[in-house]
């Protein structure tokens, strides 16, 4: 070629009004940032340091909202760009739609609903504890200034490590491993850049697939002290976990689907919540999502009749405002209505001869778990000022 020979120019120094050739010198943090900036010495480097490491900022917050005009309902909003789609090894048995996104589901009888053999309830058995661990290393990582995209990563190795693959992931191309939900997210939120700020309460919803199996469970968390303290978060999320216990008392053979939706909105309008109605619990088995539905709401009119050998989750999805959801432009995030927060918890559960066989059941050192609600803060000055005062 033409100009093979010709010498390339020296590039410049980029220390600051620094006259000379650039070096072999190369800021190191700019390189894993995947920029090129060279200088021509180390001294230079370190004289130029306080105003070049600006320009790590600039550049590692290339974040952005995909959707600057979309009326968004609370204060949350999606920080991209996503990290890439992580891999699955091709050694770890993939579900039907891992490919393709599409689960394929026979329209053989909607409302057939699946009784399990022994071999099968141990299949379910196994996963929902392996699904169980996973939950519980993710919440481990649940503090202020984590992302959601770090608890991914950390769900998706865990599965892996498993020989489980993250039911999630491009189920209905879904682009995550997990779905973690904060704020005003009802469901299904999708793991970003944002970081978790104190005083957030996130939601994380795991579902493995092993050995032919799904298990499915969610919890919510409290993000730091401010969490703690504050006391419609408690309020929100301890009627959701309440809610969730009180239903399950209610399964054995016999109970209708349409029953735990009578004593969960019992339950959440005593404490002045309210629940969502669009996302029901499901069948859970070798498919993810299948007959029976559900609903968490009083008046519903789902079909079936539990009998032993059936799994399915209960998951109810509680408000401190509007039942009413919106969906994202990204077609799967789900937040209330008027932006106030959600809480939810999710088991899935085996229907026994004697009653109920929670396959998710908590750990002895599961993190989170029930909280007391605060004491109501004063805010008139001598009150404060009393409080603080006495012994
Ligand atoms: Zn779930
Ligand atoms: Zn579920």
């Amino acid at each position: 070629m033409a100009d093979a020979d010709v010498a390339p120019t020296k590039k410049q120094c980029i220390g600051v009004d620094c006259p000379n050739k650039a070096g072999s010198l190369q800021c190191p943090t700019c390189l894993k940032l995947g920029k090129e900036s060279s200088f021509c010495s180390q001294d230079c480097f370190k004289r130029s340091w306080s105003e070049h490491k600006v320009v790590h900022k600039t550049a590692s917050t290339a974040l952005y909202n995909p959707f600057p005009t979309f009326p968004f309902t609370g204060s949350l909003r999606p920080i991209y760009p996503l990290s890439p789609r992580k891999p699955v090894p091709e050694s770890v048995p993939h579900p039907n739609y891992a490919k393709d996104g599409d689960p394929k589901y026979k329209s053989v009888g909607r409302n057939t609903i699946t009784i399990l053999d022994k071999k099968q309830i141990e299949g379910m058995r196994k996963v929902c504890r392996l699904s169980r661990e996973v939950l519980d290393i993710a919440a481990r990582e649940v503090k202020p200034g984590v992302t959601t995209d770090h608890i991914d990563e950390v769900v998706h190795n865990a599965c892996i490590e498993r020989n489980a693959y993250p039911s999630p992931l491009n189920y209905v191309k879904f682009p995550k491993s997990v779905c973690t939900s904060v704020n005003e997210v009802i469901c299904h939120g999708i793991p970003d850049k944002r970081m978790l700020l104190e005083g957030d309460i996130i939601n994380l919803d795991v579902s493995l697939y092993h050995e032919g199996f799904h298990g499915d469970l969610n919890e919510t968390y409290y993000v730091g002290a401010k969490a703690l303290a504050d006391r419609d978060s408690v309020r929100v999320v301890e009627t959701a976990r309440e809610c969730l216990n009180d239903a399950i008392k209610l399964v054995k053979p016999g109970m209708a689907f349409k029953d735990p939706g009578t004593v969960i909105e019992k339950h959440a309008k005593s404490r002045g919540c309210s629940v969502i109605k669009t996302y029901c619990g499901h069948g859970v088995n070798s498919l993810f999502h299948c007959a029976p539905n559900v609903p968490h709401y009083a008046k519903n009119k789902a079909v079936g009749i539990a009998k032993p050998g059936m799994t399915f989750t209960i998951e109810p999805m509680i408000s401190l405002g509007t039942y009413k959801d919106k969906t994202w432009p990204d077609d799967w995030t789900s937040v209330t209505q008027d932006g106030t927060r959600t809480a939810q918890f999710e088991h899935t559960l085996l229907v026994t001869e004697g009653g109920v066989e929670v396959l998710t059941a908590r750990m002895a050192d599961s993190p989170g778990g029930p909280v007391e609600m605060p004491p109501e803060v004063k805010t008139d000055g001598e009150g404060a000022g009393k409080a603080a005062d006495s012994k």
